[in-house]
């Protein structure tokens, strides 16, 4: 048998736009024994995973589960289930995934609308009003967290003029849930998708998803059938509600793992979640603002969990973000598209929202910046993230 390299992954601090900092008990999760997917103790688990979510989405939706598949296999399932050839679908795009969405919108053969706001500023329903008249659309796509830019969408706003207009409104949630407030039932939102491996921590491969009795309605009375039989909704109700009906195999070791990370959650309280992604966001922020570094989102609409900074005049972008790679096993995200070489995301997400990451990043930071011949007052930075824990705010 030929050699092959030992599997031996370095050890990381991921500090980047995803995937986050995996929690250690989340790891231990994943190796428990694998059990069939119909085994009563898998129904029992699934039935805990789904009570967890609709806690976290803050909804009483009976279609709530974990799709099986990244974020986007989440989005492509809420878009084809939604939307059939023909359908009239408006997306907002103000980043990449905006972008994406609108792209899975027009392969299922929606006639789309596109509505855009500028890279790392967010939608008012005024931006949405010409469009929501002429298009009349069937289902309104938006993206409550932007990682490509660090921009934090409002959503109650938004969603009421949704729905003044008749429309279904879909909102991509991948980054958001577990990092900040998400109320499905609160704000009306009809069809909603996440991902695992942002402020889960957890690993990549699978997709909480929910949808409202009212999205419910428009799936299972639709003329044609769902193009993809794989995230075809109303046979994934089959298996997830009480019929149990095979449709394609549970990852089940993912799932023991999602169940871990839900706990690990509740635990700790959905507000105080929320509550830590926010101090740790504001003692990064204070940190790099110590040092002249500034945020690139619009004031007042930056996301706690994703931090997308301006890369400084006259330093070198992919130079420091490799040594931090290399030297200090850090892994922070490069800029997307327009922000290519121009913008540095900063992730604080889940288990990888603590200070520890916050003082090691600065610290590394600035020994790098000085390397650069960067101008700033040495230790600034650290110690302003000192200071803002100090307030305890
Ligand atoms: C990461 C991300 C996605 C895509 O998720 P994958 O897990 O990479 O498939 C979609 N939307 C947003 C906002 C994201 O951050």
């Amino acid at each position: 048998m030929p050699t092959f390299p030992t599997l031996n992954p370095p050890v990381r601090v991921l500090m980047g736009p995803g995937p986050s900092d995996t929690h250690p008990r989340v790891l231990q999760a994943l190796a428990k024994g694998t059990v069939g997917h119909l085994d009563p103790y898998y129904l029992e688990i699934m039935n805990g995973l789904q009570e967890m979510l609709r806690m976290l989405f803050r909804t009483k939706n009976q279609m709530t589960m974990a799709i099986s598949g990244t974020g986007s296999a989440g989005m492509e399932a809420t878009v084809v289930n939604l939307i059939e050839p023909g359908d009239s679908m408006i997306v907002c795009v103000n980043g990449v995934f905006g972008g994406r969405m609108l792209d899975v919108a027009q392969r299922a053969g929606a006639t789309v609308t596109k509505v855009e706001r500028p890279w790392g500023e967010v939608f008012t329903p005024a931006d949405l009003k010409a469009a929501l008249a002429s298009a009349k659309p069937k289902v309104v796509g938006i993206v409550m967290a932007e990682t490509s830019t660090g921009a934090y969408q409002p959503i109650e706003e938004i969603s009421k003029v949704v729905h003044e207009a008749g429309a279904l409104l879909l909102v991509d949630a991948v980054t958001a849930l577990g990092g900040v407030p998400v109320e499905v039932d609160g704000w009306n939102i009809d069809a909603i998708y996440s991902g695992t491996q942002k402020c889960l921590s957890c690993p990549p491969g699978l997709s909480p998803t929910s949808f409202s009795p009212r999205a419910m309605d428009v799936i299972m009375n639709r003329k044609t059938k769902v193009q993809s039989w794989y995230l075809d909704v109303s046979m994934l109700a089959n298996y997830w509600g009480q019929n149990r009906v095979y449709h394609h195999t549970g990852p089940i070791n993912m799932t023991w793992g999602l169940y871990e990370a839900l706990c690990l959650i509740h635990e700790e309280g959905l507000e105080n979640c929320f509550a830590r992604h926010l101090r740790n966001h504001r003692a990064l922020k204070g940190g790099l603002a110590a040092i002249g570094i500034k945020y690139s989102a619009q004031e007042g609409h930056q996301l706690p969990m994703l931090n997308a900074v301006t890369v400084p005049e006259g330093v070198d972008d992919a130079a420091v973000r490799s040594a931090l790679l290399t030297r200090f096993g850090i892994e922070i995200g490069a800029g997307l598209g327009a922000y290519n070489g121009k913008v540095w995301r900063i992730g604080l997400m889940g288990f990888g929202s603590r200070p520890a990451n916050v003082l090691l990043f600065l610290s590394a930071l600035e020994q790098l910046l000085a390397e650069q011949k960067y101008r700033f007052t040495s230790g600034a930075s650290v110690a302003a993230a000192n200071e803002s824990y100090g307030k305890g705010a």
